[in-house]
């Protein structure tokens, strides 16, 4: 292969262009084009367009494709971040002519192979589309922003609008997974937590967990776009996309729920209280989109209503300055990708054991349980950073730590504490909060002691009944470019 930079001459119109690419980034001074949407034919192809000197910088991370079409056009696809770091990307067709096409073909699949080095070039998704999830706006959203993104990618996909509730757990219970990459939704984490489950079912989960999820923020609760994007990003859809041509499968933690004779899986949170009465009894408010889960918690923390339980659970680090040392965005650095890592599946269990029992046989003491039979405001384990827009609950949530954060806020905490510990969660400075507890733990058990109410499992509604939540590593993979969590925890 030839050596860095690789440089081609180009033009746009009469203008002349060099396109160099370094391996970190293509450059080049081009003309400020005002390119129409869609196709290259009506191009303006002089100067009297647009601007000349713009000098642009694509990093290769925001290279989608490269194709020379009609003998001499070189298209280039970017999902940039052209209009600012917090902006949502956008999806560009660069357009230049080139003359010698030997030369520009052997340019093309240059750069290609490399910023394709460790990513499959061209997938092939399975994907779901909730037109229920959020506000309804998923089918617009694949149809006009994530669709033209995967074509231009040269990504092909098989897609599925869900009819019904399960819909989404019985196409992954049944998916011909060795025909896909990936499989994507389009919604909140509802279908995600119904695919993993469909996955997680299957005679042959162990080769299925091995099939990344991605996720196209769709629904009103985007835990895992938030998680994976960060506050800005959360609800962009071409940043979600990029993350999903361009990421690699990264390992993440499964908690394993028991609940009566039920087993099933959780990859967000399972709430108790008043986070999971703002989760579930909202839906008369799927109007307001994500807002409806701020609007909500307001109102409960005014209330000052209390839930009575008995909360069990595993300590690995109660100390919250030790958790912020040891779980900080800087220590997650030494990424592991899910195709290096030999996970609890890849032994030699055909399924997966929990080892600290179900939630009706009696706690082993010498696994270190504690016992906490206060009445709470809310109990929340999770698996995730940000639960919501604006709510990084567990900003020390890692991906695959192999432990539940839990977080409690008890009784008695007062109107003025409750509205700071709420004003927290919107940076995660809740956490050093004298009133908030904020644990690491490998399992725990929750046992309401009222007879109703609201159990949220990924924001999905569970029966009012105990149960207990054990963390598995690695058990499932998401798609992601940079294989940790966005940066949510000051160091
Ligand atoms: P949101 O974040 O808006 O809650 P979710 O992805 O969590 O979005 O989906 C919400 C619920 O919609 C899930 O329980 C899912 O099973 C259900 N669902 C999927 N397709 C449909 C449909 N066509 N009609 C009604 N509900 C559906
Ligand atoms: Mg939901």
């Amino acid at each position: 292969m030839a050596s860095f930079p690789f440089i081609l001459q180009a033009h746009q119109g009469n203008h002349q262009v060099e396109l160099v690419y370094n391996g970190q980034q293509l450059e080049f001074d081009g003309l400020d084009l005002d390119e129409p949407k869609q196709s290259s034919a009506c191009l303006p192809c002089g100067p009297s367009s647009a601007s000349v000197g713009g000098h642009r910088i694509i990093k290769t991370v925001e290279i989608l494709n490269i194709i020379i079409e009609h003998e001499n056009s070189l298209v280039i696809a970017v999902a940039s971040a052209k209009n600012g770091p917090t902006k949502e990307s956008v999806l560009e067709r660069l357009v230049f002519q080139v003359r010698d096409k030997a030369n520009a073909a052997q340019w093309q699949s240059d750069v290609l192979s490399h910023v394709y080095k460790d990513i499959k070039r061209g997938r092939h998704f399975k994907v779901l589309v909730n037109p229920f999830g959020g506000q309804g706006h998923a089918k617009k959203i694949w149809e006009t922003t994530a669709e033209p993104i995967f074509k231009a990618a040269g990504c092909t996909y098989d897609l599925t609008y869900t009819t019904h509730r399960y819909h989404a757990k019985e196409i992954a219970r049944d998916l011909n997974i060795r025909l896909y990459d990936a499989v994507v939704s389009v919604s909140g984490d509802g279908v995600l937590h119904e695919v993993i489950n469909g996955l997680m079912e299957r005679p042959d989960a162990i080769a299925a967990h091995k099939l990344p999820v991605g996720a196209i923020p769709g629904g009103s609760g985007n835990a895992l776009s938030f998680s994976l994007l960060g506050e800005n990003h959360g609800s962009h859809v071409t940043n979600a996309v990029l993350g999903i041509i361009k990421g690699r499968a990264m390992p993440v933690d499964l908690c394993s729920v028991t609940q009566g004779q039920n087993r099933y899986f959780s990859f967000v949170l399972q709430s108790f209280g008043l986070v999971a009465d703002v989760d579930l009894g909202t839906e008369d408010m799927r109007w307001m989109g994500e807002a409806r889960f701020t609007v909500a918690a307001v109102g409960k923390l005014l209330s000052q209503q209390t839930y009575p339980c008995e909360l069990s659970y595993i300590p690995v680090e109660t100390n919250v300055d030790k958790i912020r040392a040891e779980y900080n965005y800087r220590r997650q650095q030494s990424v592991v990708w899910a195709d290096q890592t030999h996970d609890e599946l890849d032994q030699s269990h055909p399924t997966i054991v929990d080892r600290f029992g179900g939630v009706n046989a009696p706690l082993n003491r010498s696994d270190g349980w504690v016992t906490d039979s206060e009445d709470v405001i809310t109990a929340v384990g999770a698996k995730l950073p940000w639960i919501s827009k604006g709510m990084l609950l567990n900003p020390a949530s890692s991906p695959n730590d192999g432990l539940i954060d839990l977080i409690v806020f008890p009784k008695g905490t007062g109107r003025i504490n409750g509205m700071q510990i709420m004003l927290g969660t919107e940076t995660g400075e809740h956490i050093y909060h004298n009133k908030v507890r904020y644990m690491k733990v490998k399992a725990f058990r929750l046992t309401p002691k009222n007879t109703s109410g609201c159990i949220s499992m990924d924001g999905e509604h569970t029966p009012y009944a105990p149960y207990q939540v054990e963390a598995h590593r690695g058990l499932i993979s998401v798609l992601s470019i940079e294989g940790r969590y966005a940066r949510s925890m000051r160091e």
